[in-house]
């Protein structure tokens, strides 16, 4: 008990020592409600944040009383500039200010009907209001009344939660799992996004309430997905999700992955766990999102294409084809973006074999550029998928992978320097085509376009102007033309 004692005391000191809670706009907050008469506390994810040292946004003001009514008094004091937004409906108010950003709400009471995550909502004290909140470290509010300033509200323990990275619902989890089933989705996320754990009982009440997660829309839960795949190891995110057994619910297509199949003693790997581990490797070099989708779904068509093929072992011929045909049905599903996002998936997952195939055989130029040419200026992200997709447990496997990779690099390096196909235009466009040939438009012009292109990629004549033109009039002569 004198541990704990102990660890609140220097939390409370470091609250009021935080630059953040003493910034002019929290002071002004107080004021104003003190003024008014009002109870106010900063609270949820911006506390929790503060204590674990990350930069958060978005600020939950919670007000015994109208939230409304403390938001018009605060928008005011921060005159010009500021902005209000009321949402009667809610009983919110938002307030803006350059990059300030407040959300006040009355404290509130929440009782939930089956078939809904929208509970009914009545006025309520501070303590029913985090009563509400989903898990322990989000229910933490520090008071901004001028005679309790920086006072930590913990009733649930959140701040001992905090210090064992542990995820754990302050009340009954299946009774707050079941009322809001995104719940599960959030604790699954935190647990990624911040390395936490979830407590045993929070685990196992996500296990047995995981068939409620139907009644919440795709979007919420693409966002939440969202926030797992921006994780430092979204491994962790969806490991949860298959352990709880949500994933099978909400994306059976990645579930499929799973496992290992043997005969005549010859295995193949488990696609799922090496999807992730991709995934991982992935996230380590980039942040860019959908790289990371793409990383996750590069395998997806492997268990449509699995083969035993006698004399050779397991096969997974054009797996990459039949996955890239799948994204577009599984984005639509899962209301994932139907936009250039989801054709950037689907032509890294297209093309993700394409540099190692180059690895395995003789390099070529020719290959080499045109691989260039089909992965344009995706080329860079297409190769670092590429690199961690190189995940044998066999370790001379992956140093002659490794090395293989870095002299395609090299060459692409190279040959991009001196023929600049990355951008690839024709040198010789069709409307001068037709006007050296004296051609009407007709297929013939496509044809001719596209052998300069081939022989351009083949190393036949450079990229360049005079080359290309003289290789088209060579090509009409051949073919009578001129
Ligand atoms: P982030 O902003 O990183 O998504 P957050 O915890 O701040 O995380 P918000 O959606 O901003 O999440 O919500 C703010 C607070 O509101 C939470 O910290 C939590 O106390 C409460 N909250 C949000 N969603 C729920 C929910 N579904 N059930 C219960 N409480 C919730
Ligand atoms: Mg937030």
């Amino acid at each position: 008990m004198q541990k704990k004692t102990g660890v609140a005391v220097d939390r409370k000191q470091m609250i009021i020592d935080s630059e953040k809670i003493r910034s002019s706009e929290f002071l002004l907050i107080g004021e104003e409600a003190d003024r008014l008469g009002l109870e106010c506390y900063v609270i949820g994810g911006w506390v929790r944040d503060l204590l674990l040292h990350r930069s958060s946004n978005d600020i939950d003001v919670v007000v015994v009383g109208s939230g409304i009514e403390l938001a018009e008094a605060v928008v005011k004091r921060l005159g010009r500039g500021a902005h209000l937004a009321v949402f009667k409906t809610y009983g919110t108010a938002q307030v803006k200010k350059g990059d300030l950003e407040l959300e006040f709400v009355g404290a509130r009471k929440e009782s939930y009907r089956h078939e809904s995550r929208n509970p009914i909502v009545e006025d309520g004290t501070l303590e029913e209001d985090q009563n509400r909140r989903d898990f322990t470290i989000n229910a933490l509010a520090i008071c901004l009344n001028k005679d309790r300033y920086g006072d930590l509200l913990d009733p649930f323990g959140g701040i001992e939660d905090l210090e064992d990275c542990t995820i754990r619902t302050p009340l009954d989890p299946d009774i707050t799992f079941s009322d809001d089933p995104l719940r599960m989705m959030r604790g699954i996320r935190f647990a990624s996004q911040l390395g936490f754990y979830l407590s045993s009982e929070t685990f196992d009440a996500i296990c047995r309430n995981r068939e409620r997660i139907n009644i919440i829309t795709k979007e919420r839960i693409a966002e939440e997905l969202n926030k797992i795949m921006l994780s430092r190891r979204p491994s962790v995110g969806w490991k949860l999700l298959d352990k709880t057994g949500l994933l099978q619910l909400i994306f059976p297509e990645l579930a499929e992955l799973k496992g290992v199949e043997t005969k005549e003693g010859k295995g193949h790997k488990d696609v799922f766990l090496h999807t992730l581990q991709v995934v991982d490797n992935v996230a380590m070099e980039t942040d860019n999102l959908w790289l990371r989708w793409a990383a996750l779904l590069h395998d997806i068509g492997k268990p449509k294409s699995k083969q035993w093929e006698a004399g050779v072992g397991w096969t997974f011929r054009n797996h990459n084809y039949l996955g890239a045909k799948m994204i577009s049905k599984i984005f639509k599903k899962m209301k994932l973006p139907q936009n250039e996002k989801m054709d950037y998936v689907i032509k890294m997952v297209d093309l993700h074999m394409r540099p190692i195939n180059l690895i395995e055989d003789t390099v070529t130029d020719s290959a080499v550029r045109r691989l260039l040419f089909e992965a344009g200026d995706d080329i860079d992200d297409l190769m670092l998928l590429c690199n961690a997709d190189i995940t044998s447990k066999n370790e001379d496997k992956v140093r002659r992978y490794k090395q293989n990779y870095e002299l395609v690099k090299q060459k692409m390096i190279e040959l991009e320097e001196r023929d600049r196909i990355r951008n690839f235009q024709p040198p010789v466009r069709g409307e001068e085509i037709m006007q050296l040939l004296g051609l009407e438009p007709c297929s013939l012009v496509g044809e001719l376009k596209s052998a300069i292109k081939d022989a351009i990629l083949d190393g036949v004549i450079p990229n360049e102007y005079d080359a290309a033109k003289e290789y088209l009039m060579q090509l009409a002569k051949e073919r009578g033309l001129v």
